[in-house]
């Protein structure tokens, strides 16, 4: 075993997840490292909206951190041709640059916290005698750790060595980014043709946001709505979102944020479960909690969610939903009890 260095805790992605994790499991004394292979600051494929309860959850969390955002309170809805709902809500909306955003919060768990990152690419785990895991990185490092945190977002490899390829459902939503128009409110439009779907427009710090998820999410659908509005061609991205929740089967290895499948199955918005579960990882690592039973609430959320998009699915709901987004009341009324609430779903 020469040349192999040890640590307690290993985290495999620095991203939001990854970050706030270390953040916290600095802070309780744990001996971590961040391992990432990409060079920060990176970007990432995401709307960088931080709802009312993600924001202030990581406030919670991690109360010192800084990072720059637009506040947002205006939401402008439209279901096909209907009349639109414009509304202010009590609850402000953050939109975030995530490449600005995660490199604000990698950066406060090295200066803030100590913590050290290193640059390089997860390759393989293997479980040793001990219980203990012994890590490869692409570059020939090998770690021996107690513990590894799973950060490694929608592809995760730490997954698909535990549970193969097959586990790997997602959900493709595209982007297009232009130069800002000014509108300071967000935008989403809901059509029978992508119903549960939805295109929208997000005023990013220093850009619009435009994208698209529907039932098939495909090139031409997208470029059609950016037509409609008048958009100018740009190039388009594409982001997956995962869709299925993976539950430790080990109690050395835990999966958190994108990498464990726990994004919102509705709306797509991750970074709050992001936050979440790496607060449940740091408390199941300082408590020696089994990892089994760790985020249990997070999956029965997650089950929750499957149903409630199973009804999604069906005409009725549609119809009520088109019902609700013609009343500019009663949409205010819901949007700011979702996000007052950290959930509408059972716990
Ligand atoms: C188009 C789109 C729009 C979205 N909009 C929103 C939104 O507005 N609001 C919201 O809350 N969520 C949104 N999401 C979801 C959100 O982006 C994710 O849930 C969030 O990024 C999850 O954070 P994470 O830290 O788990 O993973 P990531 O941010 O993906 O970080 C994973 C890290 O792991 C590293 N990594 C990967 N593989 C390896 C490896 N083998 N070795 C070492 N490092 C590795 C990567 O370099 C990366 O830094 C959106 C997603 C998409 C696709």
């Amino acid at each position: 075993m020469d040349n192999i260095r040890f640590t307690d805790v290993v985290i495999v992605g620095g991203g939001p997840a990854g970050s706030v994790c270390g953040c916290l499991l600095k802070r309780a004394g744990v001996d971590c490292v961040i391992v990432d292979r990409a060079t920060f600051p990176r970007d990432k494929i995401c709307g960088g909206g931080l709802t009312y309860k993600a924001w202030r959850l990581l406030e919670q969390l991690v109360p010192d951190v800084r990072y720059d955002y637009r506040p947002v309170t205006h939401m402008h809805l439209q279901f096909d041709d209907d009349p639109a709902s414009e509304f202010e809500s009590e609850f402000e909306l953050r939109m975030t640059r995530r490449k600005d955003f995660d490199y604000s919060l990698l950066c406060h768990y090295q200066q803030a916290a100590d913590g050290e990152v290193i640059q390089d690419a997860f390759v393989s785990y293997e479980t040793l005698e001990d219980g203990q895991l012994l890590l490869t990185f692409k570059s020939g490092l090998r770690i021996r750790c107690r513990y590894l945190v799973a950060a490694d977002g929608a592809h995760s490899r730490v997954r698909r060595q535990m549970f193969g390829r097959s586990r790997d459902e997602a959900v493709l939503f595209l982007e297009q980014y232009t130069e800002p128009t000014g509108a300071h409110e967000i935008f989403a439009h809901f059509s029978r043709d992508y119903f549960p779907g939805c295109f929208y427009k997000f005023p990013g710090p220093g850009r619009d946001i435009w994208g698209y998820m529907g039932p098939v999410t495909d090139r031409e659908s997208f470029q059609k709505l950016l037509q409609r509005y008048r958009v100018p061609a740009g190039r388009l991205v594409g982001g997956y979102i995962p869709m299925n929740v993976v539950e430790s089967t080990n109690d050395h290895i835990i999966f958190i944020g994108d990498a464990g499948g726990f994004p919102n199955r509705i709306t797509g918005e991750g970074l709050y479960d992001a936050f979440k579960t790496a607060e449940n990882a740091k408390v199941a690592i300082v408590e020696g909690k089994p990892f089994r039973q760790t985020n249990r609430e997070v999956y029965a959320k997650m089950r929750a969610q499957d149903r409630l998009l199973r009804f999604a699915n069906t005409s009725f709901c549609r119809i009520i939903f088109r019902w609700v987004i013609r009343h500019p009341r009663i949409s205010k009324a819901l949007f700011d009890a979702k996000m007052k609430r950290e959930t509408w779903l059972p716990r």
